[in-house]
């Protein structure tokens, strides 16, 4: 398996959710070995910034890279569309402060980056495999990744009221993610926009980008694309967070009420901690023993109800 780029230069046009401002972004093939940039296009002088962990600066509503002028948020849904497919390499130039919303989903990302198709190239694809578990808790959320021999991602979620508790078990493949996860759109309560709105934020927001949950049930007309759209959308959420490893990753992932801002601070401190992950080339990945899985369902009472 080697290391992949997209075939062609592509280009689209969107709102940003915070800005309410339309900016154009561009993506670009990239060399082997030279990760997932983000560029400002409007800004003359700063360089690109690696899509990394340690250039997170904010997870407020959604994921932001860079400081200052030279930031780009709401790159979640990108990056996640980038992590399923398997790419590795690839710049994004963008005219403006965050990337579109589109639909609120990654759907528009994947269309996008399956138009433009994908080239492999002259460089092996190095996964970081887990060792041994590992858990960050903030108050009653908690994220714990377990050794795999593949990627699998197990979400729960309990708001109460209409969204009410849900679970998901996703096992990553591009086929997967595509049909069970790519389409499943951002959500907020109708009384948190006019908060967001009074903040500045959520500008562009509205029922073409975002599920709005009210007191009596959903605002949007059409319904949801899911049943469980919601923990859909935050394990498509922690996928893009998670491309931030800088590579491909091989582990079980637990989370309860994930959020952007503990998806951030686990990958960094996982990152940090010696010895955690360990390289494996695709070649030997192929030839590894099966993965190890985990039933689902039973960890429910751990995961919520101690909530
Ligand atoms: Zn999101």
């Amino acid at each position: 398996m080697l290391q992949q780029t997209i075939n062609t230069k592509i280009c689209a046009q969107g709102l940003g959710l915070h800005t309410g401002r339309e900016v154009t972004v561009r993506l670009k093939p990239a060399p082997a070995g030279s990760g997932l940039r983000l560029k400002r296009s409007d800004l003359t002088g700063p360089p690109a910034l690696k899509a990394v962990a340690a250039n997170v600066t904010g997870t407020t509503l959604s994921t932001t890279l860079g400081q200052g002028e030279n930031s780009i948020s709401t790159i979640e849904h990108f990056l996640s569309a980038l992590g399923a497919l398997g790419v590795d390499n690839l710049l994004a130039e963008v005219d403006g402060p965050e990337l579109p919303i589109f639909d609120g989903s990654s759907a528009e990302w994947l269309r996008l980056l399956n138009e433009a198709g994908l080239a492999p190239q002259p460089a092996p694809r190095i996964f970081q495999s887990l060792t041994r578990p590992f858990r960050l808790e903030m108050g009653d959320r908690s994220i714990e990744a377990w050794p795999a021999g593949r990627l699998s991602v197990e979400g729960h979620i309990d708001f109460g009221g209409f969204i009410g508790r849900q679970s998901f078990y996703y096992v990553a493949s591009p086929s997967a993610f595509t049909a069970e996860i790519s389409r499943a759109r951002t959500f907020c309560r109708a009384q948190d926009v006019e908060m967001m709105r009074r903040q500045g934020l959520a500008r562009g927001g509205s029922l073409a980008n975002a599920v709005v949950v009210g007191d009596d049930g959903l605002l949007n007309p059409e319904g949801l694309r899911y049943r469980d759209e919601f923990i859909r959308h935050k394990i498509l959420d922690f996928l893009g967070d998670l491309t931030l490893a800088g590579a491909p990753l091989l582990a079980h992932f637990t989370l309860r009420k994930p959020g952007h801002e503990i998806n951030c601070r686990f990958l960094q401190a996982a990152l940090a901690e010696p010895g955690l992950f360990h390289a494996v080339p695709a070649a030997e990945l192929q030839n590894s023993r099966p993965a190890r899985s985990r039933p689902f369902g039973l960890f429910w009472e751990e995961a919520c109800n101690t909530a």
